[in-house]
């Protein structure tokens, strides 16, 4: 260890990590003795989206219980908190100066999006419309659910909601409200990409045509990238201590996340950059064959979904990327290659073992974590489960927990593992960057791509994080059409061909960061956005 890690160090350090500076000075807030404690807090902006980048358990939440004036940060001084005359004066002369005033003064009002929106059923009976009726503040109910295209599930009970409903309605609930402050712990899990683009444009709106102060914490970077106006990132060890830096400028905070080096701190928080290729990876077909499958067509019957799929070849040891929105026959098209499902066209007999991890995970078992896993694999604690699994997902500390006690990162890694576990010819895992953080999303990636090459397996990922999808993808699937209405899904392609055909759909472009290569979504209509459109390369420069 490096000295200030209690336990491991969660980067796998190579070099000695230094003495971050802050941790000389006092804590914000310091929970109790060898407690955790938080150093440094975001401010808040009226008008400005201010986001935060940084791994889960780092202390976003008992930050935002301060600005909120739900927790009076004792300064580390846990015996004998000196309450908020001592607080404000320790921040006199800096920027927060003014806004804690008002929280001392009970002046600052707060509405929360939850980071885990499958909770909601749990804490609420009844329809969509009894949810919200009681929050528009701002008597905007009708234009919110339609910009977020959620006007249909009004008169649905909030139990039958999928996920990406859940997530938007959640969303709407902390938008409709009228208060000074907004915090939105994740917008993206469980939304396609346009539902992704459409939620941040809103977020955005309420900053610059409203002036509120929105503070957001996004693990999807492209988004936050597009959402965010300054960017506050926060690093240490979760559970033990977190720094939350001040404001940078968007590009800057995720370059430098990145890179794994703060500038401005002269601080490290990672041993390896994390890297993009600018240029689309050469396709090489030296695998052999899986399973080649026909044109095939599928329809749930007269007037329902339906879906055609053009014919294709997925390899041997390749991980397969499939991009589209929900609702567009991802699943149907894996229940096929299973043989849960006769097509309705197209000679396709198959009788492929798919180990599924499904987009919304539901591991409620009474059961301990390590039981759990092991009645799907006798390899835990095997060298090869511990070393390929087990640590790259994390799963030291949760091994001895229950599965309901688990967040929903936890869970989502348990998920992973057990998928992974599975003896099966094709493993499919439908969002696996649901709720993970960065850091987890960035293992998570190397896992799966490590399984694949390591075990000869063949391993499809749906997800809607652009990053992730670039980092884990050898090629791509492309799934287009009008949701819940017919969907059309094309062969394997390249990654050049596939991002193009992918965001051509999207009508989205990407160009790169001059310093670190990273994709970025260019401004609808600006220079770049046209040029690329003109030359059809909407990801790779060529
Ligand atoms: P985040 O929102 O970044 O996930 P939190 O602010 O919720 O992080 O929590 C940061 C750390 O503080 C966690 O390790 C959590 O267990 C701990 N913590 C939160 N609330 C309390 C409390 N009331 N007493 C002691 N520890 C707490
Ligand atoms: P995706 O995985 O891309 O989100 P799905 O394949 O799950 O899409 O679903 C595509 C469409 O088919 C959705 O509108 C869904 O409601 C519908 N659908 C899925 N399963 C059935 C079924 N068994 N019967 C009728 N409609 C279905």
């Amino acid at each position: 260890t490096c000295g200030i890690c209690v336990e491991k160090c969660p980067f796998d350090a190579i070099e000695i990590i230094n003495l971050p500076q802050e941790l000389e000075d006092d804590p914000v807030h310091r929970y109790g003795e060898n407690a955790f404690s938080l150093y440094g807090l975001p401010v808040p902006l009226e008008g400005q989206v201010t986001g935060i980048l940084g791994p889960n358990g780092i202390g976003k939440t008992t930050a935002v219980k301060a600005l909120a004036g739900e927790l009076a940060p004792n300064l580390g001084r846990h015996a004998d908190p000196p309450g908020w005359d001592a607080v404000l004066d320790a921040y006199r002369g800096t920027e927060l100066q003014d806004y804690l005033a008002d929280v001392r003064d009970g002046e600052v009002s707060v509405a929360r999006k939850p980071q885990y929106v499958d909770k909601i059923p749990d804490q609420f009976d009844g329809s969509t419309e009894q949810l919200l009726e009681n929050v528009d503040e701002r008597g905007v109910l009708d234009d919110l659910l339609e910009r977020l295209d959620i006007e249909h599930v009004r008169e649905q009970d909030i139990d039958s909601l999928s996920g990406g409903e859940l997530q938007r309605v959640a969303l709407v609930a902390c938008l409709a409200r009228d208060v000074d402050f907004y915090f939105i712990d994740e917008i993206t899990p469980y939304l396609d990409i346009s539902q992704r683009v459409k939620a941040a444009r809103l977020i955005q709106e309420m900053a610059e045509e409203h002036g509120k102060s929105m503070l957001v914490v996004e693990h999807d970077l492209a988004i936050l990238d597009l959402v965010a106006d300054n960017l506050h990132v926060a690093y240490g060890e979760p559970g033990a201590y977190g720094v939350i830096t001040s404001p940078k400028s968007v590009r800057n905070g995720i370059n430098e996340y990145l890179k794994g080096y703060l500038d401005n701190e002269n601080m490290r928080i990672r041993p390896n950059a994390i890297e993009f290729e600018e240029h689309a990876p050469r396709q090489v077909s030296r695998a052999d064959t899986l399973v080649e499958y026909p044109d095939i067509s599928k329809s749930y019957g007269e007037g329902e979904f339906s879906l055609d799929v053009e014919g294709g070849t997925i390899r041997e040891n390749e991980v397969l990327g499939i991009v589209g929105p929900n609702g567009i026959g991802k699943s149907t098209f894996a229940q096929l290659l299973a043989g849960r499902l006769e097509p309705d066209e197209g000679e396709a007999d198959f009788d492929l073992d798919i180990a599924y991890k499904p987009q919304y995970i539901e591991i409620d078992q009474p059961m301990r974590t390590d039981s759990f896993l092991r009645s799907i694999t006798d390899r835990v604690g095997s060298s090869y489960w511990n070393t390929e699994i087990a640590q790259p997902l994390q799963l030291d500390r949760i091994m001895e927990q229950q599965l309901t006690d688990l967040s929903g990162g936890e869970r989502q890694r348990v998920a992973i593992a057990a998928c992974l576990s599975e003896t099966a010819d094709l493993y499919l895992l439908d969002e696996p960057s649901a709720y993970l953080d960065v850091e987890q999303r960035v293992r998570a990636t190397n896992a799966i791509r490590r399984f694949a090459e390591q075990q000869d397996a063949t391993v499809m990922v749906i997800d809607h994080d652009i990053y992730m999808i670039d980092l884990l993808a050898d090629r791509l699937m492309v799934f287009d059409g009008e949701p819940a209405v017919h969907g059309r899904a094309s062969e394997p392609k390249g990654m050049r061909d596939g991002m193009n055909d992918f965001l051509a759909n999207l009508d989205i472009t990407f160009r790169r960061d001059e310093n670190v290569g990273r994709p970025r979504i260019n401004k609808p209509g600006s220079q770049l956005d046209k040029e690329q459109k003109k030359q059809g390369e909407y990801y790779y420069s060529l």
